[in-house]
């Protein structure tokens, strides 16, 4: 700022701060903070209307706390008036007249020295802040008096640059050409200042004139009293647009002005000229003394912080000539114009007099002059005087007299004030457009908003409309599906029911024909016997006849052989009764049989009750019991003729060249094997060689079937299955179940097999013979009886290996899972009927007790099986087998983990 700043020839300059303390503090942040709970509510995203609410509540709270505050910068400093000496250069007439005399003044501009001289050979040194001599530019007394003046206003201070001396000396010249030679130098700074307004006036005889407005002559003066600020509301204010403006505004005043001719120089005004200029000029942003999120949260609404104003006052003042009345030769009313003009000159004088000398008095009151220079010595302004003094000795003494003036307003002390204000109108003006801006915005939003809840109304609308359509298009659709299943399934069953009555009519009629085939055969038989009785009665008789010869002979000569003739009688005797105990046996066996094909007609629907063939179902001895109950009478029957007929004669029937023999004879030795206390005897006579022969021999099925059943009876006894194996019945048993086709021979087969496989002793040779591989072939007969015996067999076999395993007997994968059982077990699990998946799971949990067949149950997803089981299956034994058996097993448990599942 003081870029051009005097230096002191009398006393030190006092040390000015820089321009950067000068800057007003703000109040306390806190002051301009909101409540930290409204803030954290518009922070938590509150509605649109609730952070207006919040942004104006917030304004009116800064405005509250701030109410108090509208000045804000205040900065004091010292700032002793400036003062320069100027010297006019020597005019026309000065150079003519004072030709012989040497100038009255000596300039020392670089030691800032004048000497005023007394007489040839004395002379007075002054010392001034400046001194210009007649060659100073005005650029540079510009920028040595007026510029720090000018720069100060611009920084919110009051600045006086003031011009004194004696008429003609150059005063005008000074101030209202300063700068001439480039104007914009001297104004370009309060273009900076749109809003500079300026007022002109002159006062003259104490009477003060607006320059603006000549008319407006008796303009007063009106003093603050809190402040003492001088203001003057009658004055024309106009505002500076413009650097021209302000050019053509001064050149206006200038023409008003009261030029009064005096003796000394025409152009010399007599009236005090003052120009004041009030400048306004916002603060450029101060950002950074507010905390950032205080800029955040006002974001809404823009920064809340008002701007900061600086307002200066500068005043340049053209003072009238300070030369004694009698020289400026005034007369009548220039005499009462020359008093006017000396009273407020020489207030002025009296005023910086007392200031100098700190007086405690300073009679500021005495003129309109000092009143309106209140603030300009002995005030805040920053002030600069610039004494004119011309060269000629002819006036000496106001030369003496200008100079003495200078020094003594050297010794005033100004203290400068800045003066910044918070500008509340731009600032609340600006937030009515926020707020403008922002009421837009919302309702703006709210009919958004309102469109939006609108569409979606109608969108939701029109889902639950179509929603329902569809829904109810789906319940008629599910509804005559439903409605077609159920005549579907009506009509299934009445068809179903209608071959089940024919079925069981023919099965009637079947059974029917089969007994009287059985009647018609025992007949023929009886037929036979009869005859054969006869032949021999015949034969007897013969005998008789002979032997009643052999008596008469013997009478008559004798003979040696006499002894042979009783016992071959006896022996006749013995067969004949033999003979006639069998056509008992048969006549009764008749009439049994004539019993139940009676029966059989009369309760066709009984099934198989009458069926022979029941008994061979026996593989368990549950089934046994049963079948032993359910035909007592029959099986008396049988045994009564096994007792009678004998069990060597029944099997030698059973190579009969006659088959419908044959088939009678294996029936029989099928129903006394089903008996427990049959089957030894009959593998004591050959039986089971028999009946095995019979397996290999005959491609008739229903020998075959009915010897496979007798087969299977004898199996259930653990010696037999030995014998069995023995004699190679596995492999004819394999071989018929390779090549036979009607179910119930598989199922009589896989019965067989299925017992053998119960046998811990046969395991391996069971398997070597393809005891497990005729098993599974069997499989692709699906019928459930068959399915059932298979997984009652693999059951047996998975039962006896875990047990051998356990026991330490066998090593290694499970023979089942060698021949390939697994897939099949895997997919059975599960079988919808209930005999085979309980069979299934039994051989499921037999094989996973041994670690060794783990790998391939996993990789053949029979864990999942287990898993199902443990969980599912409705026998809690089997469940909780599962169960036991998948938490001893690490490999089980391993995966398990690894696929995430809990059992
Ligand atoms: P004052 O206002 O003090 O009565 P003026 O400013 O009217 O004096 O000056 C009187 C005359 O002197 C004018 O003609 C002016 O042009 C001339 N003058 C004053 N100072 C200078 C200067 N420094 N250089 C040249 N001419 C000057
Ligand atoms: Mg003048």
């Amino acid at each position: 700022m003081a870029t051009g700043g005097y230096r002191n020839g009398v006393q030190k300059p006092p040390n000015l701060r820089t321009s950067s303390s000068f800057k007003s503090k703000l109040p306390s942040s806190n002051a301009r903070r909101s409540t930290p709970a409204s803030l954290a509510a518009a922070d938590s995203g509150c509605s649109f209307i609730a952070k207006i609410r919040l942004n104006l509540e917030r304004f009116g709270l800064l405005l509250r706390i701030l109410g108090g505050k509208m000045l804000l910068g205040c900065h004091v400093e010292e700032g002793r008036v400036r003062v320069a000496v100027r010297l006019r250069p020597q005019n026309a007439e000065e150079l003519v007249a004072d030709a012989d005399f040497a100038d009255c003044v000596e300039l020392q501009p670089e030691l800032k020295r004048l000497k005023l001289r007394k007489n040839n050979w004395d002379s007075d040194t002054y010392e001034f802040d400046e001194v210009l001599t007649e060659f100073a530019s005005q650029k540079r007394v510009y920028e040595v008096v007026a510029k720090p003046v000018v720069e100060s206003v611009l920084d919110g201070y009051n600045g006086t640059v003031m011009a004194y001396g004696q008429t003609g000396t150059g005063k005008t010249y000074t101030l209202g050409r300063l700068g001439d030679e480039d104007t914009s130098a001297r104004l370009e700074n309060f273009e900076k200042c749109p809003n500079s307004e300026v007022w002109f006036m002159q006062l003259y005889m104490e009477t003060i004139q607006d320059l603006l407005n000549p008319a407006n002559d008796n303009i007063s003066i009106v003093e603050d009293q809190k402040t003492g600020d001088v203001s003057l509301p009658g004055a024309t204010i106009l505002e500076i647009r413009d650097q021209q403006s302000f050019v053509e505004l001064l050149r206006l005043g200038e023409a008003h002005r009261i030029a009064a001719n005096t003796k000394l120089n025409t152009e010399s005004s007599r009236s005090h000229a003052l120009l004041m200029v009030h400048v306004k000029r916002s603060v450029p942003g101060r950002d950074d003394e507010y905390p950032l999120e205080t800029q955040n949260r006002s974001s809404l609404v823009g920064n809340l912080r008002p701007p900061m104003l600086r307002k200066g006052k500068l005043i340049v003042v053209d003072l009238a000539g300070s030369e004694r009345i009698h020289k400026s030769g005034s007369e009548g009313h220039m005499l009462e114009e020359a008093k006017s003009i000396n009273l407020s000159l020489s207030a002025l004088g009296k005023c910086i007099n007392a200031l100098a000398e700190n007086s405690s008095h300073v009679p500021v009151r005495d003129s309109k002059l000092t009143r309106l220079l209140k603030d300009s010595f002995g005030g805040t302004s920053r002030t600069s005087l610039v004494v004119t003094i011309g060269p000629s000795p002819r006036h000496r003494a106001e030369t003496a007299s200008t100079i003495l003036f200078g020094q003594r307003a050297m010794k005033v002390e100004n203290m400068l004030k800045i003066k910044e204000e918070f500008d509340y109108k731009s600032l609340s003006k600006r937030l009515e457009i926020e707020i403008d801006k922002l009421i837009a915005e919302n309702e703006r939003q709210q009919k958004v908003y309102e469109n939006e809840i609108e569409r979606i109304r109608l969108e939701a609308q029109k889902r639950v409309a179509e929603a329902e359509r569809n829904y109810v298009e789906v319940l008629e659709e599910e509804k005559m599906k439903c409605q077609m299943d159920y005549m579907e399934s009506i009509k299934k069953l009445e068809e179903k029911w209608t071959v089940n009555q024919q079925k069981h009519a023919m099965n009637g009629e079947v059974h029917i024909g089969a007994v009287n085939e059985e009647v018609a055969e025992l007949k023929t038989m009886l037929q036979n016997e009869t005859r054969l009785r006869k032949a021999a009665e015949e034969e007897i008789q013969k005998l008789k006849t002979q032997l009643l010869k052999f008596s008469k002979m013997e009478l008559a000569g004798g003979s040696t052989d006499d002894l042979s003739l009783p016992e071959v009688l006896e022996e006749e005797s013995r067969q004949k009764k033999k003979l006639e105990e069998e056509v008992r046996v048969l006549r009764s066996q008749l009439a049994q049989l004539s019993i139940e094909a009676n029966q059989a007609r009369s309760y066709p629907d009984s099934g198989n009750s009458g069926n022979p063939l029941v008994g061979l179902d026996c593989f368990t001895p549950l089934n046994h019991l049963r079948s032993r109950e359910g035909s007592n009478g029959e099986r008396a029957s049988i045994t009564n003729l096994h007792e009678q007929v004998g069990l060597q004669k029944i099997l030698s029937l059973l190579e009969s060249e006659d088959a419908n023999v044959r088939i009678h004879a294996v029936k029989v030795v099928a129903n006394l094997a089903a008996e427990e206390a049959n089957q030894e005897k009959i593998v004591e006579a050959g039986g089971l060689t028999s009946l095995l022969m019979l397996l290999r021999r005959y491609e008739d099925e229903t020998i075959r079937r009915i010897a496979a059943g007798a087969i299977a009876n004898l199996a259930m006894n653990e010696s037999n299955q030995e014998l069995i194996m023995a004699q190679g019945g596995i492999c004819l048993l394999a071989m018929t179940a390779a090549d036979a086709e009607d179910p119930q021979t598989l199922r009589m087969v896989a019965g067989a097999i299925a017992n053998l496989c119960g046998n811990d002793k046969l395991q391996t040779r069971l398997r070597s013979e393809g005891g497990i591989k005729a098993l599974l072939g069997m499989v692709r007969c699906r019928h459930p009886d068959v399915l059932s015996q298979v997984a009652r067999g693999i059951a047996n076999f998975a039962k006896c290996e875990s047990r051998a395993s356990s026991q330490g007997t066998r090593e290694g994968r499970s023979l089942l899972i060698e021949d390939g059982a697994l897939p099949w077990i895997v997919q059975n699990a599960n079988n919808e009927a209930s005999l085979i998946r309980r069979h299934v799971e039994l051989a499921l949990c037999h094989l996973a007790q041994h670690e060794v067949n783990a790998k391939d149950m996993i990789s053949g997803g029979a864990l999942w099986e287990l898993v199902r089981i443990s969980r599912d299956c409705s026998r809690e034994d089997i469940r909780a087998l599962a169960r036991r058996t998948l938490a001893s097993s690490s490999t089980f448990q391993a995966e398990m983990r690894r696929l995430r599942i809990e059992v």
